[in-house]
């Protein structure tokens, strides 16, 4: 009987915590691979339930842009219906307003975001990070907000400083590959988080779903060879004579045995 209570006990956590997502893309999308890849992602708090595709754009309202209004009634218009989901994204390749890289929709309902994609691609390939983990990083962000309060409300977590955290404000926008290479939350957010009624496993598993934005090991040696470049050099000389002495050995191996 008390196994049972426990196994139902795991269930209804898991329950609570995957939060349903549904995905909404604007215009021409130049990143499909990687939302394709968000769409077939495992995750113990979040799957994307639905993707709905908006082909063609009214004219930009916003310099080469769009401002919230127009993504409002482009949505209103579209009939985008979010009552089966906690979560609405709508991703666009082009500026939005103030050349954020999300903003609230609050005007269409509490749980649709903009995000774009603009500038993000420059950033990112200079550091060597996947725009995955943008995507990804942004879907953990929102799922705080909602898992917290709710609703999305950025504003409740953002801080101006760049901590290495979720919830960095990104002033400088190239901050945005430190924020999202490999996330992770400053004390101030978790005690924001934990002062909620979230399940004490919410943080644990952000934390493990951090451990997943990491490079690809080719990117890390590149990395570590940029960062200490005579200590790289040291290595690769070491190696060349380690190489150079064992291949000596079997050769003089084999000779002896053949
Ligand atoms: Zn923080």
């Amino acid at each position: 009987m008390a196994r049972h209570t426990a196994k139902s006990h795991k269930i209804r956590k898991v329950e609570i915590l995957v939060i349903q997502i549904q995905i909404c893309l604007l215009g021409y999308q130049r990143y499909l691979d990687k939302i394709e890849k968000l769409q077939n992602y495992s995750s113990k708090l979040f799957e994307v339930t639905n993707c709905i595709v908006i082909k063609q754009l009214p004219p930009c309202d916003h310099e080469w842009g769009y401002s919230d209004n127009c993504i409002n009634q482009l949505l209103t218009s579209s009939n985008i219906d979010n009552s089966n989901v906690e979560l609405c994204l709508c991703f666009i390749d082009n500026p939005i307003e103030y050349n954020y890289f999300t903003r609230d929709l609050s005007e269409f309902d509490s749980k649709t975001v903009l995000c774009s994609f603009y500038q993000v691609e420059t950033i990112f390939d200079e550091q060597n990070i996947d725009i995955f983990n943008y995507i990804h990083g942004i879907i953990l962000n929102e799922i705080v907000q909602i898992a917290t309060l709710h609703k999305v409300n950025e504003d409740y977590f953002l801080h101006d400083d760049t901590r290495n955290c979720l919830f960095d404000m990104c002033g400088l926008k190239k901050d945005i590959a430190i924020k999202y290479g490999v996330p992770s939350l400053c004390p101030s957010c978790i005690a924001k988080i934990e002062s909620t009624a979230v399940d004490k496993e919410f943080v644990p598993l952000l934390n493990k779903e951090f451990k997943s934005f990491k490079k690809a090991l080719f990117y890390r040696i590149i990395d570590f060879v940029k960062e200490r470049p005579i200590l790289s050099i040291i290595i690769t000389f070491l190696s060349t004579i380690i190489i150079n002495i064992l291949s000596s050995f079997l050769y003089e191996l084999l000779k002896f045995i053949l």
